[in-house]
């Protein structure tokens, strides 16, 4: 993630210096990792990168819950519910490809993406 984070910050954050990767403000190595500027003002352009950066962080992002397959925060729908939408209907593909591998147990899908 952090990789992601320097990117968006190479791209968006007025006081990087794109020529050395430098910061204008403090005329170091740009550090978007708790630089307040950049949370505050080039973090919200990406709305998925923050709310991961905030989670690796520790930080409760609107006291949403997270998924527990890939930590991306969602909208709760039911009260059991543990994974965001996307991962839920992966394993809900998942689930019946293994009822179907057991009804076709010479059918093989590890070739499946
Ligand atoms: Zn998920």
């Amino acid at each position: 993630m952090s990789k992601k984070i320097k990117l968006l910050a190479a791209k968006q954050c007025a006081t990087y210096n794109g020529h050395n990767g430098t910061c204008y403000v403090t005329d170091a190595d740009c550090k978007p990792l708790g630089c307040p500027y950049f949370e505050r003002a080039v973090l919200p352009t990406d709305g998925a990168l923050e709310m991961r950066y905030w989670q690796a962080r520790g930080a409760v992002y609107n006291d949403m819950p997270t998924c527990v397959q890939c930590g991306q925060v969602y909208q709760r729908k039911s009260n059991r519910q543990k994974y965001c939408s996307d991962c839920a209907a992966t394993k809900a593909r998942t689930r019946s490809r293994e009822a179907m591998a057991k009804r076709r147990a010479n059918v093989n899908d590890s070739g499946e993406k």
